[in-house]
């Protein structure tokens, strides 16, 4: 047990809980993998029910008080929080690169997004919208905090995706309890250890154990609100024993995005943005594009191309400075695509760049080739499932009805793009794709004022802007004669 120490002089080598602002350790610790070099990181602590229940009483003692501060002034403490971290920079940059197998770049373009993502937050406003005024009366729309909300997090983006549930659930009025993935707890607590110093005791806090932590959090019955990211198997779980308790829920849930490229496009330019899009942090990135549909006229040269792109793109460990390919993540997701790769030969699939990874020539980390399939069939698993990894197929289209169709066939919708220099029929396209992020001539961009969720099963609801901040929040309804 301890208090959090000089934000300004963090060290990054010991982990522990962060409950009402006190540094915890539990009697048992775990540790996680680097994926780099499966050597272990250092111990963390594995949380009990014992004290997900003192974080949860702590987080409904601050709730009163936080809530009724003005926007402006829970405003401040984020810029307050986002200063810390930036003065910490280096510190995450390696821890994250560590805990997540993120080459040096992609670390850092994670941290910087997600520091613009807290400066970005902290201007909105969810302002009480009048509906009516007249003689007699005022009827307006206002949204109130939930009370304790949680965010459950995924081991892709550690930094971004928990900061953008805490920024937007502290910024509404809410006390906020950060559960990172047991794959990648790294960088969460020590960013709980920060917001310590930054917050008053029990507005944020982190908690990290095993697999048992998420269900004893979403059972709770003083937590009021859940924002997860993650599969959708653990989405259908977490929506089911969030309904004992009747918890608002956000889902951020898997995808298996589309990009459709048509005939008129400049190809190396495309090529050059959709091989980076689709391997970057080897494929796991929720709106990774993980389908490319090619206008048949230019298909040939269009892979040609992409191959280049894609082999050019270093693949690398934590610490190399020019690699944007790491490994994947962790053991579990590393198994599951050598499933994957072993259909390769298994299918018939032909191959345009990669291929199942050599066994002979495997060293230390979990690294597998980046891999692009030739027009694999559609029913295949390569199109049907998110591989999460770096491999990708690439596909043929002809007619516009048809590709609409195809992208379209399939439960999830997280993201899709079109890529043309026609902008409007790229646009009239999009329009008719069912994803919740529609793109034209781009994929991924993203901004803390505009929500990103998921159509059918990648999502209900969103995170981020005013959309992600009404789910951490109930809707009022006020009623106002204006004589008795
Ligand atoms: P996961 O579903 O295994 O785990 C996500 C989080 O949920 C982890 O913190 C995990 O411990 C927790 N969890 C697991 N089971 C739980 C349960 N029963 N109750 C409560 N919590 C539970 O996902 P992952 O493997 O960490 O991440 C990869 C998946 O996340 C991919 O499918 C990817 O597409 C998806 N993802 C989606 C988005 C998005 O914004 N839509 C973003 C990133 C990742």
């Amino acid at each position: 047990m301890g208090s959090p120490g000089d934000a300004s002089k963090m060290e990054f080598d010991t982990f522990h809980n962060v409950i009402n602002n006190v540094l915890i350790d539990t009697p048992t610790c775990r540790n996680a993998i680097n994926p780099s070099t499966e050597e272990p990181l250092p111990p963390v602590p594995l949380s009990t029910r014992e004290h997900v229940d003192k974080a949860v009483a702590a987080a409904q003692a601050a709730y009163p008080a936080w809530r009724d501060l003005s926007y402006d002034d829970r405003a401040g403490y984020i810029h307050r929080f986002a200063d810390a971290v930036e003065a910490n920079l280096d510190g995450f940059r390696g821890l994250l690169a560590r805990e997540a197998g993120k080459p040096v770049r992609v670390a850092s373009a994670e941290i910087d997004f997600a520091l613009m993502h807290l400066r970005g937050t902290a201007k909105l406003r969810l302002e009480e919208e009048l509906i009516e005024d007249s003689d007699e009366r005022t009827a307006s729309v206002r949204y109130v905090p939930v009370g304790v909300g949680v965010g459950i997090v995924p081991w892709n983006f550690p930094i971004l995706i928990g900061l953008g549930k805490l920024d937007t659930a502290i910024l509404t009025g809410n006390t906020f309890i950060w559960k990172p993935s047991p794959y990648s707890p790294y960088t969460a607590l020590k960013l709980g250890e920060l917001a310590a110093s930054v917050f008053p005791p029990g507005v944020v806090q982190v908690l990290s154990g095993d697999k048992g932590l998420g269900p004893l959090l979403t059972a709770h019955p003083g937590v009021g609100a859940i924002s997860l990211t993650g599969s959708t198997d653990t989405g259908k779980k977490v929506m089911a024993a969030c309904a004992g308790t009747l918890k608002r829920l956000t889902l951020e849930l898997g995808g298996n995005d589309a990009g459709i490229v048509c005939e008129d496009v400049d190809i190396p330019k495309v090529a050059q943005k959709i091989g980076f899009y689709s391997f970057l942090h080897a494929g796991q990135v929720c709106m990774s594009i993980k389908r490319v549909y090619v206008h048949e006229n230019i298909y040939p040269e269009f892979l040609a191309e992409l191959v280049q792109v894609v082999k050019n793109l270093k693949v690398g460990d934590a610490g190399d400075a020019e690699a944007l390919i790491g490994p994947v993540q962790n053991r579990m997701q590393f198994e599951k695509l050598q499933d994957l790769y072993s259909e390769i030969p298994k299918q018939g699939w032909k191959v345009a760049l990669g291929g199942p990874p050599d066994s002979a020539s495997k060293g230390k980390g979990y690294f597998l080739p980046p891999t692009i399939i030739d027009n694999p069939p559609d029913e295949s698993r390569i199109v049907v499932e998110e591989p999460f990894g770096p491999i990708m197929p690439v596909l043929k289209w002809s007619g516009e009805e048809e590709v609409i169709r195809r992208v379209n066939n399939t439960d999830t919708g997280l993201g899709a793009s079109v890529w043309s220099s026609d902008v409007e029929r790229a646009k009239k396209i999009a329009k008719r794709l069912e994803a919740g992020s529609v793109w034209v001539n781009t994929h991924f961009e993203l901004s803390p004022g505009v929500p990103f969720g998921g159509h059918k099963w990648s999502g209900i609801g969103m995170d981020w802007g005013h959309v992600g901040m009404k789910g951490w929040c109930n809707t009022q309804a006020v009623w106002v004669r204006k004589k008795l």
